[in-house]
């Protein structure tokens, strides 16, 4: 039987956690938060959906694949976040698409930009909906009908070029199906967002996400050959090229652009051989400080590790790898061409001059469940977009925030906007609470620290006590000299901060290009920039 999609939050019907186990989680997390009773919020239904009429209706030659009934609609109202999904439990749906417009193929987008166009409406893109910076809902201030764009059935690998290691892809197509196909081929895109399971390559190309290497290929921009898009001023594909130095790259202008330029229906992106050799170990360290000393050391050795990510002593604990005392560093090496034991040996060294010993993993171990730190961390990984809902729907605050900062300034950055955090948290009422930190990308000039937030919620005030926190938290980012997001993209909730980092003029570049491409600015209208 097909699976259906969760329509208030993450994943699929009858998926994730049970209400025995959320009650189980209950009496675990309890104590790190005060202790309190935390009793299970109950989640919304299709019967109690009561949405606003829509406002237009499809003309007869799109009609047969666009959908208007309720449940389809509140599935697209919003994308995944904690703001979401608070929503979505408090039986909220502010803005709800008028039309869900399903496009067979890339003429059916064009068709559906030009029906929006002639009924003055506006069009969000639609992947799989995972944003979590309200990159799929509507503009609150604008009044015009709105159509979500789901690229849901643009799903396919159309091409496969074995020569050159690379295929043409479709934009729409989710990760599991688009390494389903890619399979039989002995090739993978080897991108894995935390997403993977309900994200869509477009999706990641217009956020730049950032995947499953943690050094080197961090972000999807690294496999895009070429890259296709509808724009309401027509259609636009780029030369298909290993390199190029010939001026600024088209590619670019769409990767990141978050669907306000264009819809991307279809990409060729660089593949790889299936890895057949992998080595992988956990290191402990007494302190976080050490453990990034060592991350830095392995980011700068050329050694370009799949997997260096750094777990603090917290992280470690919630997510059942560690005893909640050591701080864990995972290290992992994969090739589909030669063994990688002596880059991991070599690792060893470097992992053993900054305090840590490598305990090296036996061969193969590292698939998903092994059970041992790194296999345990990786199984709670996946696990953990249910986990996040079922926090949220016991009441409480559960927030990540993610950024990247160079090293020269780590160390007093990771300090403030944990300092922040929590001062943030006590100041809305939200304490105490749990705050744990992990590095998910390592670069030789920098890091990605990811921050998880726990925290008791006020019933009914939890979207406030979110805003102030983030707000906090995000003003340390700034002022510390990190970025507004590593990969979770900009959306509408990174925007006072997106404002400030990137230059005055670049924004009038930006506004010039959408005029361009879009000029009745019908594309996701307040997203990264304002019309
Ligand atoms: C639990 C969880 C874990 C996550 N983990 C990660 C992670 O590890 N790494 C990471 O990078 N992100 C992560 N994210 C964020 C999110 O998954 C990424 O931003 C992802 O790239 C979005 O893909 P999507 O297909 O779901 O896009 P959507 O959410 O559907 O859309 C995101 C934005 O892109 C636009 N868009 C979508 N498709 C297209 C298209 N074809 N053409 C033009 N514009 C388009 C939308 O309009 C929107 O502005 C996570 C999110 C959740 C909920």
């Amino acid at each position: 039987m097909a699976r259906e999609r969760r329509f208030w939050g993450w994943g699929f019907e009858g998926e994730g956690l049970d209400r025995v186990a959320q009650e189980g989680l209950a009496a675990l997390v309890a104590p790190l938060v005060g202790g309190g009773p935390l009793t299970v919020i109950d989640p919304p239904t299709v019967d109690e959906l009561d949405l606003p009429a829509p406002r237009l209706s499809p003309p007869p030659t799109l009609a047969a694949w666009c959908r208007a009934d309720d449940r389809t609609r509140a599935g697209h109202t919003y994308g995944k976040s904690f703001r979401d999904v608070v929503r979505a439990l408090d039986r909220r749906w502010d803005r709800p698409p008028d039309v869900v417009a399903f496009p067979p193929d890339e003429d059916g987008v064009a068709a559906v930009l030009d029906w929006a166009s002639s009924a003055g409406a506006v069009v969000i893109p639609y992947g799989g909906g995972s944003s979590v910076v309200g990159g799929v809902e509507a503009p609150p201030d604008d009044d015009r009908p709105v159509v979500s764009c789901d690229l849901g059935r643009l799903d396919g690998v159309l091409e496969v070029d074995r020569t050159s290691r690379a295929a043409r892809i479709q934009g729409g197509v989710l990760g599991p199906a688009l390494e389903d196909q890619l399979r039989p081929h002995g090739l993978t895109l080897r991108h894995y967002p935390q997403s993977f399971e309900v994200s869509s390559l477009g999706g990641w190309l217009a956020t730049r996400s950032g995947g499953h290497f943690a050094t080197l290929h961090t972000h999807i921009d690294e496999f895009v050959e070429s890259i296709r898009a509808v724009t309401p001023a027509g259609r636009w594909e780029s030369r298909r090229l290993p390199g190029s130095g010939a001026g600024p790259s088209p590619d670019r202008l769409l990767l990141g652009s978050e669907g306000i330029f264009g819809v991307i229906t279809e990409a060729w992106m660089r593949l790889g051989d299936r890895p057949a050799f992998r080595a992988s170990g956990v290191a402990r360290f007494a302190t976080f400080e050490e453990g990034a000393r060592a991350a830095r050391a392995l980011g700068q050795s050329g050694l370009w590790p799949s997997n260096c990510r750094l777990l603090d002593a917290t992280e470690a604990l919630v997510s059942g790898s560690g005893d909640g005392h050591a701080h864990l560093l995972l290290v992992g090496f994969e090739s589909a061409d030669h063994p990688v034991d002596a880059a991991l040996a070599r690792a060893g060294e470097l992992v053993g001059d900054h305090g840590g010993t490598l305990e090296v993993r036996p061969a193969r171990a590292d698939v998903e469940g092994a059970d041992d730190a790194a296999g345990r961390w990786r199984s709670a990984f996946l696990r953990a977009p249910y986990l996040r809902d079922a926090l949220v729907g016991l009441g409480l605050v559960n927030e990540t925030f993610e950024t990247a900062v160079t090293w020269d300034r780590f160390e007093p950055f990771v300090a403030s906007v944990r300092a922040a955090t929590e001062e943030a948290l006590r100041a809305a009422g939200a304490w105490p609470g749990v705050i744990s930190c992990r590095l998910t990308h390592v670069y030789p000039d920098g890091a990605a620290p990811y921050f998880t937030v726990i925290a008791p919620g006020r019933p009914g005030d939890r979207l406030r006590q979110w805003a102030e926190v983030k707000e906090a938290a995000m003003d340390a980012i700034a002022v510390g000299g990190g970025t507004v997001t590593h990969h979770h993209a900009v959306g509408r909730d990174h925007r006072p901060g997106y404002d400030r980092q990137r230059p005055g003029l670049f924004a009038e570049q930006l506004r010039a290009s959408k005029r361009v491409v879009d000029p009745e600015g019908l594309l996701n209208p307040g997203v990264l920039i304002d019309p």
